[in-house]
């Protein structure tokens, strides 16, 4: 008998007859290895456990249980060429067993070679259907990675539409709110994300969009933490070297993917820090490489467009704030009190418009120079602004003068508002080269409703008159212009000085 040669196709032979009677028993000298099951319980158990490339299965008789083993092997992930022995069936059982997966009938008696030359055909189309199978398992991991990355490409295509739609959109406006609003629209488009933070620094805002957070506790928590993060990151750099931020460690932990739970960048525009973006993952959906150039790209496009912000806030800032006393000039209150006046007139709420003037105040110039006189205007302005509410609006008028707008005040409260700065200003001791000096103000009150005011300017008219009043009834007192502009000489005293006035003014 031939040795079994390695390789050789392995054969199950489910005869009763056995291996060595014909026409099996020239299986193995033809190459095969052969293996012999007597029933199709124990044949199905080899095939499903042991590599068989083809089986040969003796059929008795027609009644055979022929057709549901065959049925039943088809179940099974091995798929080994079968070949039927049997006596002459009729064609239509015939075919229905080729139907059933069979490769081949062969009618007993067989002539020589008959097996063989079925099996070697059998194992040849066996070969070539498992190679098809192959490949076409092949193109079927192709097709769908193409089909991965057709979506991705179109995900990608949609992203820069929308990238391009929010730098657009992102140019169109100077308002950090509206930015971080379109912001975190287009964002919600491109990404799922759990947190989107934004920290501005100048001035110091934080933006939180968390939506499975609420409005609650650890919402605030989160912006905290975020401000704090963003104030170590601006102190951290250096003013010679900005683009470098040392300290700075994003919590970018990079799994074996390349994806990050956590996406953390500096907004940079003209090597300035202008913020800090955070965005983190929806759970269990970490950001691929691919969404983090994103997100950079985005943040390019954020800190330009906060930096503009930035730039045309201090730019507008500038055009309504007076340069020595910081206070508000003189735009800036035409602009708020015209505003505030409509807003009193329609709501019908009271409000009180107070003009201050320092009294003699070029004595101080004369007496100690225009730059000592500019300092105690800066230092003045800022004893009229702790002695005023909030809700007031201290701006400087022109000069030595100072128009206060007090919102939502009737005069009696007015009167004690201008009365208690007024005293403020008489209390507080003046340094100059060592020694002090005492100033003092006098103020003039426009209150509306009034009969005879019907415009802005009249207001202003108004205090003025009340102003000029309190000057020539001594000076280091408030003054109300009672009747209206024109009214004139029946104008009567608010509030007498608590203190005494002088007639300079000044007390050294
Ligand atoms: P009074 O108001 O009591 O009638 O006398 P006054 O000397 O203060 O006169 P007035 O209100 O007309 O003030 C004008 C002076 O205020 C002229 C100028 O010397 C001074 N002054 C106005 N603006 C400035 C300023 O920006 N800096 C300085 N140092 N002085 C200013
Ligand atoms: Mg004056
Ligand atoms: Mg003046």
């Amino acid at each position: 008998m031939n040795a079994p040669r390695l390789n050789n196709p392995r054969v199950l032979l489910l005869s009763k007859s056995g291996p060595r009677r014909a026409p099996y028993n020239r299986l193995q000298e033809a190459g095969y290895d052969v293996l012999v099951e007597a029933n199709e319980t124990h044949a199905l158990q080899r095939i499903s456990h042991d590599t068989v490339d083809a089986l040969i299965y003796e059929i008795h008789d027609c009644r055979h249980q022929a057709l549901p083993f065959l049925e039943q092997l088809q179940q099974l992930e091995s798929d080994p060429c079968v070949i039927l022995v049997g006596p002459r069936q009729g064609a239509e059982h015939a075919a229905s067993l080729l139907r059933a997966g069979a490769f081949d009938y062969l009618t007993l008696p067989l002539r020589p070679g008959q097996l063989e030359d079925s099996l070697r055909q059998g194992l040849k189309i066996r070969r070539s259907l498992i190679e098809v199978r192959k490949l076409s398992g092949k193109l079927r991991k192709v097709n769908g990675d193409l089909a991965r990355e057709r979506d991705s490409l179109q995900q990608w295509n949609q992203n820069l539409l929308l990238v391009n739609q929010l730098g657009q959109e992102l140019a169109g406006t100077l308002h950090a709110d509206e930015i971080v609003n379109l912001l975190g629209t287009r964002f919600a488009q491109m990404l799922a994300f759990k947190l989107l933070g934004v920290m501005w620094l100048q001035p110091e805002k934080v933006w939180v969009h968390a939506p499975g957070m609420g409005k609650g506790h650890r919402l605030e928590q989160t912006r905290q933490a975020f401000l704090a993060r963003g104030r170590g990151l601006h102190s951290a750099m250096r003013p010679c070297d900005q683009d470098v931020i040392p300290g700075h460690e994003p919590p970018n932990d990079v799994d074996t993917d390349g994806r990050v739970a956590v996406i953390e960048l500096p907004l940079m525009a003209a090597k300035r820090l202008v913020g800090l973006i955070r965005v983190e993952c929806a759970p269990g959906a970490p950001f691929e490489p691919s969404q983090v150039e994103l997100v950079k790209t985005i943040a390019t496009s954020l800190a330009l467009a906060l930096r503009n912000a930035e730039v045309h806030n201090y730019v507008q800032n500038l055009a309504i704030t007076d340069g020595l006393t910081n206070l508000l000039n003189r735009r800036a209150f035409s602009n708020i009190f015209t505003r505030e006046f409509r807003e009193a007139e329609r709501y019908c709420t009271p409000l009180c418009l107070v003009m201050a003037d320092i009294d003699h105040f070029k004595k101080v110039n004369d007496k100690f120079g225009h730059m000592v006189g500019d300092r105690l205007l800066t230092e003045l302005a800022g004893v009229i602004t702790r002695s005023a509410r909030a809700v007031d609006v201290i701006t400087r008028y022109g000069g030595e003068e100072f128009a206060l707008i007090l919102p939502r005040t009737d005069l009696p409260q007015a009167s004690i508002m201008a009365n208690r700065i007024r005293v403020a200003v008489e209390r507080h001791p003046f340094e100059i080269n060592g020694s002090t000096i005492r100033l003092t103000i006098s103020l003039g009150i426009a209150r509306i409703p009034h009969p005879h005011i019907v415009t802005a300017d009249e207001a202003v008219a108004s205090s003025d008159a009340a102003l000029y009043r309190a000057k020539s009834r001594g000076r280091n007192r408030v003054e109300v212009d009672q009747d209206g502009v024109g009214a004139g000489s029946d104008a009567q005293l608010s509030l007498p000085a608590s203190a005494a006035p002088t007639q300079s003014g000044i007390k050294c």
